[in-house]
């Protein structure tokens, strides 16, 4: 209870625009750093470099989101471009994760759906997958909305995420799964504020879904990419893989740069592939204070580096 109240509070704190101002002036002293592996796309490539040689797969994010201008989401679509095209510039494997808040979706849908079918083409043209990251409540209609909309005109490289805490997500499942069996969903328990109407606070509850929804999709065929860094979770979801004999296309665990570096290494020499999530660029507050919200020790951490 205490640590959901803690996620709360930090999450609110946040979003004041006071604290915002004065915490991203600071992000050497922060440390940033051990959670946005750059802040350009060269220095990204050397943490991708790493992550490889360690036999590890990678999602790159450009960091940008809730944007409401329409220039500023233009921008982000460029960047994302940008970013594909340095990939398959410098022989990468082509993967990012992408905000829909980022490249329009709060301003309007038809315009998100516009920038979303330049960059799932210039993903098709450089075989490239993207992941549609699943935001806060308002935007998750039309999330699943644009990626139903591109599966539709045949972007087979794109796939979605969908979220534990919120209680319609085993619903959003079941729709999802039924028409297309062949879908990659990444599930993970949820970052954002959400009250009790849409989400389960309890942390029991929303990992009793997070297992459920993981077995759903597992059943139905899709490949589903377990987003956790819980050791529990981790742990019966590969007795789960083992006893169900599963081929590796059909999974992925995949973790955030900087987190739990030592539970990313056990999947990995477990024999699980494994995916991070690496997010570069400027726009780094959001995606910290999300970071710091899931764990009261980062935020002593962030403390202690700004009074020291
Ligand atoms: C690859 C990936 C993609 C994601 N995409 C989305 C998305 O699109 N939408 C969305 O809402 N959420 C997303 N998330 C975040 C997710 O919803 C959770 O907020 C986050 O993963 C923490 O939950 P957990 O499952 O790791 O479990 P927790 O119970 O929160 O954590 C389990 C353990 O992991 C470690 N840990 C977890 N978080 C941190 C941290 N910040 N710092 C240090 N240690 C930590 C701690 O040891 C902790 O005890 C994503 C997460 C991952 C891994």
């Amino acid at each position: 209870m205490y640590a959901k109240l803690y996620t709360k509070l930090s999450l609110g704190i946040a979003n004041n625009f006071f604290v915002k101002n004065g915490i991203s002036s600071n992000a050497k002293k922060l440390g940033v750093s051990r959670f946005v592996a750059a802040d350009n796309l060269a220095d990204s490539l050397i943490v991708l470099d790493n992550l490889e040689a360690e036999g590890k797969l990678y999602s790159l994010a450009l960091l940008g989101e809730f944007v409401n201008k329409k220039e500023t989401a233009q921008a982000m679509t460029n960047g994302i471009i940008e970013s594909l095209e340095y990939l398959s510039d410098h022989n990468k494997a082509g993967y990012m994760s992408i905000k829909p808040s980022q490249f329009g979706l709060g301003i309007d849908y038809e315009l998100a759906l516009e920038n979303a079918l330049a960059i799932a083409s210039k993903a098709k043209e450089t075989k490239a997958h993207i992941c549609l990251d699943m935001e806060n409540t308002p935007f998750v209609d039309g999330t699943i909305g644009l990626f139903k909309d591109l599966r539709a005109k045949g972007f087979d490289n794109v796939s979605t995420v969908l979220q534990s805490y919120l209680r319609r997500s085993l619903d959003d499942m079941k729709d999802l799964l039924e028409p297309n069996q062949n879908i990659i969903l990444r599930i993970v328990k949820g970052a954002y504020k959400e009250d009790n109407d849409n989400a389960y606070q309890r942390q029991g509850k929303i990992e009793e879904k997070l297992l459920e929804m993981i077995y759903m999709g597992l059943e139905a065929g899709a490949k589903i990419n377990i987003a956790t860094h819980d050791p529990q979770i981790i742990k019966e979801t590969s007795a789960f893989i083992r006893g169900a004999k599963l081929a590796k296309e059909s999974y992925e665990y995949q973790m955030l740069f900087g987190v739990s570096p030592k539970a990313q290494n056990n999947i990995v020499t477990g024999g699980h592939p494994l995916r991070v999530y690496v997010p570069y660029g400027q726009d780094w507050y959001g995606y910290f204070s999300r970071r710091l919200a899931e764990r009261p020790a980062n935020l002593a951490f962030v403390l202690k580096g700004l009074f020291n």
